[in-house]
C-alpha cells in the first residue's frame, strides 16, 4: 500500500506544479509584448511636460495634469 500512498501524495503535487508552470509561461509570454495588440499613442504636454499614453486613436488628447490639448508623438 506504500505505492498508493506515494501516488496520492505526488500526483496532486505534480499537477499543481504543472499548473504553476503554465501560469508562469502564460505571464512570461504576455510580458514579451508590452504594447499588445491595441496600439497606444504617446503624448507629451507642451504646457507642463507631462508624458502620457492613450490607447484611443485620436490625434489630440487632453493632458491629465493641466488639461491642455496635445498632439501625439508617435503611434
Ligand atoms: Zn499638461
Amino acid at each position: 500500500m506504500s505505492v498508493a500512498a506515494t501516488t496520492f501524495f505526488f500526483v496532486p503535487l505534480f499537477f499543481s506544479l504543472v499548473a504553476l508552470f503554465a501560469c508562469w509561461l502564460y505571464y512570461a509570454l504576455r510580458q514579451r509584448s508590452p504594447v499588445g495588440p491595441r496600439r497606444s499613442r504617446i503624448y507629451r504636454c507642451a504646457a507642463c511636460g507631462h508624458v502620457y499614453a492613450d490607447h484611443r486613436d485620436r490625434p489630440l488628447c487632453r493632458c491629465a495634469k493641466c488639461g491642455a490639448m496635445n498632439e501625439a508623438l508617435r503611434r
